[in-house]
């Protein structure tokens, strides 16, 4: 298998189809990992997926963790708001790390799996080939070029994607001309582990700012410029440092990344093509408003890596692959709404744009239903799968709380947290004493019907778990053990439901 690109995402994929014994030559084009630190903010579901693949303790060390953000109109606070407001799960819900340490980490993790995972860096991918049993990849290296032939090829090359070019797909979607300064600034200072996000503030009249704490005195300032921002003006430090100045007070402070960037929403109109799948910002990008963009890659690469190894073993139909085309389409989509509205929020366009901003801000100060309106970037939420394809739908009156499609909610347990437990294939979890049929194959988990598993599972519950850590079906009481392989079947693309 080929992996095009060891960003984020395709180390991800990497590792995942390491731990279920697949074979990966991962191709990426720089000579190292690069500096500039792009994503900063890792939800609670990333988090818990690289604990799956082994790499989230070191992450959560290093990392600030936060959960409360805070909207501010002019000087006065508008609302705050809890990311995870209930105790009882193991990752919190968002750390902040630049994206390149998080990279740093992934990469040395695929170390740990020296006979399956080859890492080529200074490897060039320039031309794709799908043919009928594979896919040929022209491959530019220091010591010459030379042809790879891969069963599949997984493309996680990122925003330009030059395999998307190669094959000629159309990225559509929207481009927004608002510009935004980036800054990472190092200095001492005492804002809390929080998210701060200001429209008009007193400091930058008339644009919005956001300001995060990331580790080592390190914090990360975006600046709204506007449509007719001079990019090469605006980078220059004597433009950056006062703007900064305004933000944060007369203190000392060093620039240590800056850029000025625009964005946009668009997405492949599919993901799978044949034996060519892309994942990540190649197959989909939006505004980094949210942290939807690495966080909805990396929870690509969950969806995929499970399919892809029971694929390539033999074990499930190539139809599986479709599956992930429909379940990351959703979560794509879900994404660039998002993205999309929270924009219009922020740049408003016209006069009445403008006045319905102003009203919303003001009416939140006091009114929570003006504060469901407020807009700085929804923050990154796995998206439900539920009535997709994959899932068989709970019935009527089936014991137990979580929808099919849903991932597993976490629960602390006597011996750790309920996540830990699940391994990585299907597994059959039970909440209590209902009674679960013998003979399914299948691995079975059974939690005590009390504490924080029952309030969040329910008792007398019985869940068909997928390797991606989703509900794949909710069995009513007494199901027996063909009802349990239909829905396993189903998972594993092999029947539709009826
Ligand atoms: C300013 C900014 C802030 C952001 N903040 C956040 C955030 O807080 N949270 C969040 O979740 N997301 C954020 N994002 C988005 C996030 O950075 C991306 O979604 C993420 O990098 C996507 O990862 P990827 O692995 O798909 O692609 P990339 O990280 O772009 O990796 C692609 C890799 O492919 C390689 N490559 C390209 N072409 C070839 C080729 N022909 N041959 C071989 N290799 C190739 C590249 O060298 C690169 O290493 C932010 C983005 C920006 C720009």
């Amino acid at each position: 298998m080929a992996i095009v690109g060891a960003g984020p995402v395709g180390l991800a994929v990497a590792i995942d189809l390491a731990l279920r014994g697949v074979a990966t030559v991962v191709l990426d084009d720089n000579d190292r990992l690069p500096a500039g630190s792009r994503a900063i903010c890792w939800a609670k579901r990333t988090l818990e997926i690289f604990d799956r693949l082994g790499v989230a303790g070191p992450m959560v060390d290093r990392g600030v963790t936060w959960k409360v953000g805070r909207l501010f109109h002019g000087a006065r606070q508008v609302c705050a708001f809890d990311l995870l407001p209930e105790a009882g799960h193991r990752m919190p819900a968002f750390i902040n790390l630049p994206q390149h340490e998080v990279e740093r980490l992934l990469v040395a993790r695929c170390a740990d799996f020296p006979g399956l995972i080859d890492l080529r860096w200074c490897h060039r991918v320039v031309g794709v080939t799908p043919e009928d049993a594979g896919v040929a990849a022209r491959v530019e290296a220091p010591d010459g070029a030379y042809d790879l032939v891969a069963d599949y090829l997984i493309a996680c090359d990122g925003a330009r994607s030059p395999v998307r070019g190669l094959l000629g797909l159309a990225f559509a979607g929207q481009a927004f001309e608002e510009r935004f300064l980036i800054a990472d600034v190092e200095m001492k200072a005492d804002f809390p582990a929080e998210r701060w996000f200001w429209f008009e503030p007193p400091f930058h009249g008339g644009q919005s700012a956001l300001l995060h704490k990331q580790p080592d005195d390190i914090y990360r300032i975006d600046l709204q410029l506007g449509p007719d921002a001079d990019p090469a003006e605006e980078m220059r430090p004597e433009r950056i440092i006062p703007r900064v100045r305004a933000m944060v007070g007369d203190r000392p402070f060093r620039l240590v990344w800056t850029s000025v960037y625009t964005f946009q929403c668009r997405r492949l109109a599919r993901f799978r093509h044949g034996r060519v799948i892309f994942a990540g910002d190649s197959a989909h990008v939006v505004s980094p408003f949210g942290a939807r963009g690495g966080n909805g890659g990396i929870q690509d690469a969950d969806n995929l890596a499970w399919k892809l190894a029971l694929v390539v073993q033999g074990r499930a139909p190539a139809a599986l692959l479709d599956s992930y085309d429909e379940e990351r389409g959703r979560g794509a989509d879900e994404n660039i709404l998002n993205s999309a509205r929270a924009t219009t929020f922020m740049t408003p366009k016209s006069a009445m744009e403008h006045l319905f901003r102003q009203a919303v801000l003001d009416l939140a100060v006091d009114h929570a239903f003006a504060r469901r309106l407020v807009n700085s970037g929804r923050l990154s939420l796995p998206c439900s799968l539920a009535g997709l394809s994959p899932q068989t739908p709970a019935e009527p009156g089936a014991p137990g709380l979580v929808a099919p499609g849903t991932p597993c909610p976490d629960a602390p347990l006597d011996d750790g947290f309920l996540l830990d437990h699940l391994g990585q294939g299907f597994t059959l979890l039970a909440v209590g004493d209902t009674v679960v049929p013998a003979e399914t194959g299948l691995p079975l988990l059974r939690l005590p019907a009390g504490g924080v598993v029952a309030q969040r599972y329910g008792a007398g519950a019985l869940y068909l778990i997928r390797p991606d850590q989703h509900v794949a079906a909710r069995f009513p009481a007494g199901a027996d053990a063909a009802a349990i392989r239909r829905a396993h079947r189903r998972a594993l693309g092999e029947t539709a439901y009826d």
